[in-house]
């Protein structure tokens, strides 16, 4: 994933063009004569010649969209760039001159290969009213890992990441079938940063970030599922992770409890954030089950009858 970005980096070294990755503060205008500046174009340019409007910019990351397609851009070092929830790699050099941010002009073209077509917006019929308790509220939905992070791998081979995104699609969509606005850190094989995925509950004024993992410990008899919140967490995060974690006992899985721990995408979340170990991948009979569709079916509807009751 990380190739192309490298490759283009790898150019612009060559070019004697050294930048940091991220944003630098000057108080000066870049010009032409500032020679690298040059290649660097502000963030309206760069909609502008990606048919985008900046729709949002918050000092840490930059909103760019159109009908179809929505690119955000960290402009903190190592900040990713992501096209339509897809991470594109890094965004690399940054700068900020009076507010306005300037990037390396070969975002330009890298952005664009990732863009969906235009199609004209066509209003059809007004679908009927969401539940009117749930309307308004916006829950965030973290499929940990992803892309070059595989999580654990379980006893019979496959990799965390890939039980953690079904669980999570099956909790979004019937979450979505509510009426809430879900919006998903990832919902595809993708890498996100754990400051990231923060950044996105933050962005968003989450009322409830819902992580899902699957736990593994060198002990094969280790099972049951555990929910985390941070150490200094918020009495409503402690309230969603009593009731998840209560939802969860009627799947047939035993509970470790709720515990704490300083997990990044906890302490970075403003808002409600609790964790979930789904159960131990490490555990030859809790491998077999949390495979099955069946079963993620059933943690899936816990998992959301929790939130609900929590928002
Ligand atoms: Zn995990």
């Amino acid at each position: 994933m990380r190739i192309p970005c490298i490759h283009i980096w790898g150019l612009l070294l060559t070019a004697g063009l050294l930048f940091s990755a991220g944003c630098t503060e000057s108080s000066k205008r870049p010009t032409a004569a500032d020679g690298a500046l040059s290649y660097m174009i502000s963030a309206d340019q760069l909609a502008s010649r990606l048919g985008l409007q900046k729709s949002f910019s918050d000092g840490r990351h930059i909103e760019l969209t159109n009908s179809t397609n929505r690119v955000l851009i960290f402009t903190h070092p190592g900040g990713n760039v992501y096209v339509n929830g897809q991470n594109i790699g890094l965004a690399g050099a940054c700068r900020r001159e009076d507010g306005t941010y300037y990037f390396a002009e070969l975002l330009v073209p890298r952005i664009r290969g990732y863009l969906n077509a235009q199609t004209p917006v066509k209003p059809v019929y007004t679908p009927s009213s969401p539940s009117p308790s749930y309307s308004g509220r916006t829950v965030v939905i973290d499929a940990g890992h992803g892309g070059k992070d595989p999580g654990a791998i379980s006893y019979l081979g496959y990799p965390e990441k890939e039980v953690n995104l079904k669980v999570a699609q099956k909790v979004a969509w019937r979450l979505k079938s509510k009426g809430i606005r879900v919006i998903m850190t990832r919902n595809n094989d993708t890498f996100i940063e754990l400051n990231d995925r923060a950044e996105i509950a933050n962005r968003e004024g989450a009322d409830l970030f819902v992580s899902i993992h699957h736990d593994s410990n060198h002990n094969r008899t280790r099972r049951g599922y555990t929910l985390y919140i941070a150490p200094n967490a918020s009495e409503t995060s402690r309230r969603a992770g009593r009731f998840i974690e209560k939802a969860l006992s009627g799947t047939g899985l035993s509970s470790n409890g709720m515990r704490t721990n300083d997990y990044r995408v906890l302490m970075r979340t403003q808002g409600p954030a609790v964790l979930v170990e789904c159960g131990y991948l490490s555990n030859p009979s809790e491998a077999a089950i949390l495979y099955d569709g069946d079963f993620q079916n059933r943690i899936a509807n816990a998992i959301v009858q929790g939130i609900l009751q929590a928002l």
